[in-house]
């Protein structure tokens, strides 16, 4: 009977601390499941520090690694991308460099599949890690995002799952190029489990994402799955003229009651610097998805890659299906 594949994806963006001790969690993992045959992709988003460096020795020791380097820093989602183009394991799972995710979670995943399960989502149980701020900006933001749109991304849970090969494949399927990973894991949908795990602080290093980073994924989370920020300028312009109308009535009505009144300037200007505000906001928020259509029509490969170990023997997929598509 051969055994079944399993392969961890996982993103190295400036981990040269967490190289060495990551694949160390890992090749201890693999041998406390001898039944599978475990595989890591890891993908170099265009580190500047040793990490590619430390990737390639990793190998040498390590023969179930397979190593992508992409030309330049991508990006997290792009990263993760590569890595599921190349993943062909029964199973895949996403998984962090810097040790916040627990490798060792795998064996419970792996019991929640064997039991039918298509995907295992792995949930934080407490957020000690992070600050006051960054908590209330993640609720808030789970908040907002499942409130206005179809798509219902849970809280508390990121990249660390496990994906049946059947929900890889679907993923796949979804064309875009901005990749918000968060939500079209969800969008996908499949039989799924939760389990909790413990989020530790990273082994090495800091992370990468500051206040805008988040600030834009979190737009990009929104902007991608829901069009009411688009619609509610309807409701908002049917609003403000209905109040205006009731404000010429009552102006007409105090004119032939009062008299002709001259007075008025502040009040103008408040109405005119107000109106000129929302319209601006609304312009801002077409040009949000105006901006995103942009970038989606011009049809660019999600990630470039430069070399590869072992070297790409069915290409990469993505590209040659673009190739395919006529782009
Ligand atoms: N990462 C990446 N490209 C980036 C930023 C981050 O591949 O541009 C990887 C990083 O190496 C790590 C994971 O994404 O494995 C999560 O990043 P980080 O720890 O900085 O984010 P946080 O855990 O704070 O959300
Ligand atoms: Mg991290």
């Amino acid at each position: 009977m051969t055994k079944k594949r399993i392969s961890l994806v996982a993103p190295f963006y400036n981990e040269s601390g967490n190289v060495h001790e990551f694949f160390r969690r890992v090749a201890a993992i693999r041998a406390d499941l001898p039944s599978y045959e475990v595989e890591v992709v890891a993908v170099n988003d265009g580190s500047r520090d040793g990490t590619w460096n430390e990737l390639l020795q990793a190998r040498e020791a390590y023969p179930w690694v397979h190593l992508v380097d992409l030309s330049r820093n991508f990006g997290k989602e792009a990263a993760l991308t590569a890595g599921l183009d190349r993943a062909d394991g029964d199973a895949v799972v996403p998984i962090d460099s810097d040790l916040q995710h627990p490798p060792e979670l795998l064996v419970q995943m792996l019991e929640q599949w064997e039991r039918g399960a298509e995907v295992v989502l792995a949930r934080r149980m407490d957020r000690h890690t992070d600050g006051r701020l960054q908590k209330i900006s993640a609720t808030s933001f789970y908040r907002f995002h499942n409130m206005i749109s179809n798509v219902q991304v849970p809280m508390d849970v990121g990249d660390f799952r496990l994906m049946d090969r059947r929900v890889v494949q679907a993923l796949q399927q979804l064309p875009e190029n901005h990749r918000f990973m968060k939500g079209l894991f969800a969008w996908v949908g499949f039989r799924t489990v939760t389990i909790p795990y413990d989020h530790t602080d990273r082994h090495a290093g800091k992370s990468s994402f500051n206040f805008w980073k988040l600030w834009n994924l979190a737009l990009e989370g929104i902007t991608s799955f829901s069009t009411a920020p688009l619609k509610i300028w309807t409701y908002v312009g049917f609003g403000v003229s209905l109040l205006a109308l009731l404000y010429g009535a009552l102006i007409v009505l105090r004119t032939l009651v009062q008299g002709v009144d001259v007075p008025g300037y502040a009040s103008l200007m408040a109405g005119c610097m107000f109106l000129g505000g929302v319209q601006l906001i609304g312009i801002g928020v077409l040009g949000e998805y105006v901006g995103r259509i942009y970038h989606e029509v011009k049809r660019r490969p999600v990630y470039l890659v430069r070399e590869e170990h072992p070297a790409a023997d069915a290409a990469d997929e993505r590209q040659v299906r673009l190739v395919q598509d006529g782009y």
